[in-house]
């Protein structure tokens, strides 16, 4: 069965390299009907934090890659490492090195003093016995000095490295806790991870996981080594925009959907196809077409892919992602219209739910605040009347829907003779106190009978007070 395994370090955001990389690892294994594993990294006790480990299984969670074991965190794990260890020393593939930090300066000084590569030089493999028997000590693992080790890349092909550019590498240290190289290579193992997927700046650790694998007569898995991500402009991802995490695109009011088909077409293609649904991408995804070249970033595709998804999403999906925004800004959902809706009406008009959620608070606020301004510009005596009489046949209207409310606001229009553009923008005034919003029945059937009439009502009675007081100065001028 194949098993992969997303193996984060809990100590920042979920960055969307990290995301692409745990969405490959997730859709190879979906892909082959095997196993995806959740695997915490979190040896580094200094950096990593509780927060970044929420903030990763956050992130996962809301692009709906879910695990199908762990999180296994490598902190809990720290005794079999430790047994792994003593079996490494006991089969003569380790050894324990008792050099102090001052000795191992020295060696290196000279080396590099000689042009050669800084590197242990087996002093402790050579002279087995401590000076005395409370030394602190590491535990260095025995590489092979001769031959050389290569192996097949999924991502990048054959690679190939001599041993002798290889360390002796530290497995634990003097205080007792394992290193990463050995943490990896003992889970990998254990967990009979089949494919190791991640990102190219851990290409140089290969060759020595490898090598401890074998010396623990483990099977070897596959790797695959993405290429980092580039900014828009093909060069080096900057620090802000490689910062950008998961959860602040979910906070810019992009859809899971979108960002995860966005991410999919990052170092991988299928033809020149663009949109992908979750059952699409499980199907076509394959390891062996990952592109070897770095892919750039592309914010302009990703609104775009967020249109087309909100566009087409199931609105009940939609309207709890937007739930979440409205609710972050304060807003109780109870004041308001239905989210789905809601979502029925602004999709075709907003890029993101950020956007959405701006363009629809008004149906959940007690009043609205209508500027002066445009009281002053559209509201003429003849729209005065028109609102009069549009409010006595919306109070009549037995059903609140779209269709019978565009019909009773053409009625107005024709009863008065007047075009129906002239009410129209009043209308959305009064009730939104914007002069942008969804088409009239559809603003004023999300905002209910009650509030429709109440806004009309309030801004028949604000223009009123405007122009009393305008009559008042008037006459008070001498
Ligand atoms: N914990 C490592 C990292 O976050 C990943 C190690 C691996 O995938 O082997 O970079």
């Amino acid at each position: 069965m194949v098993i992969t395994r997303f193996a984060p370090s809990p100590t920042g955001d979920l960055h969307i390299g990290s995301a692409r990389t745990a969405l490959f690892c997730w859709l190879w294994a979906k892909n082959q009907g095997g196993k995806f594993i959740l695997r915490v990294e979190d040896t580094d006790r200094e950096r990593s934090t509780e927060q970044a480990v929420q903030v990763i299984l956050d992130g996962l969670t809301w692009l709906g890659l879910k695990w199908d074991e762990g999180p296994i965190f490598q902190t809990q794990r720290f005794s079999r490492y430790k047994e792994v260890a003593k079996q490494l020393l006991a089969d003569g593939h380790a050894y324990r090195c008792y050099c102090t930090k001052e000795r191992l300066e020295v060696l290196r000084d000279k080396q590099i003093a000689a042009k050669e590569k800084p590197r242990y030089d087996r002093y402790c493999l050579r002279f087995p016995h401590p000076p005395h028997d409370d030394m602190p000590y590491v535990i260095r693992f025995k590489t092979p000095q001769t031959g050389s080790l290569s192996f097949n890349d999924l991502v990048k092909g054959p690679i190939e490295v001599q041993n002798s550019e290889l360390d002796d590498l530290i497995l634990v240290r003097s205080d007792g806790t394992p290193t990463y190289n050995f943490t990896v290579v003992v889970d990998d193992w254990e967990m009979n991870i089949t494919h190791v997927l991640r990102g190219d700046d851990h290409i140089n650790n290969t060759p020595r996981q490898i090598h401890i694998l074998q010396a623990l007569g483990a099977k070897i898995p596959q790797y695959g080594h993405m290429p980092m991500l580039l900014g828009p402009d093909g060069k080096k991802l900057s620090k802000r925009e490689g910062a950008a995490s998961v959860l602040e695109y979910r906070a810019q009011g992009i859809l899971p959907e979108a960002l995860v088909n966005y991410l999919v077409r990052l170092g991988w293609s299928y033809g020149d196809q663009e949109i992908f649904s979750q059952d699409e991408m499980i199907k076509l995804f394959n390891v062996l077409d990952i592109n070897s070249a770095a892919s750039a970033i592309n914010p302009e595709k990703l609104l775009w892919l967020n249109q087309h998804y909100l566009k087409t999403k199931p609105p009940a999906e939609i309207a709890r992602e937007l739930a979440w925004h409205l609710e972050k800004s304060g807003i109780e959902l109870s004041k308001g219209p239905s989210l789905e809706e809601i979502v029925l009406v602004q999709r075709e008009r907003c890029k993101t739910l950020v956007e959405m959620a701006q363009k629809s608070e008004f149906l959940f606020q007690d009043e609205v605040n209508v500027d002066e301004s445009f009281l002053n510009k559209y509201f003429t005596q003849e729209v005065f009347q028109a609102l009069a009489l549009l409010i006595e046949k919306l109070t009549a209207l037995a059903n609140w829907q779209p269709e019978l409310i565009n019909q009773t606001v053409k009625e107005v229009a024709e009863q008065l003779s007047m075009k129906l553009g002239l009410i129209a923008q009043p209308i959305r005034i009064a009730v939104t106190g914007s002069t942008v919003s969804p088409s009239i029945d559809a603003t004023l059937f999300l905002l209910g009978k009650e509030k429709s009439l109440n806004r009309l009502a309030q801004a028949i009675e604000l223009k009123n007070e405007l122009y009393s007081k305008r009559v008042d100065s008037h006459e008070q001028e001498p």
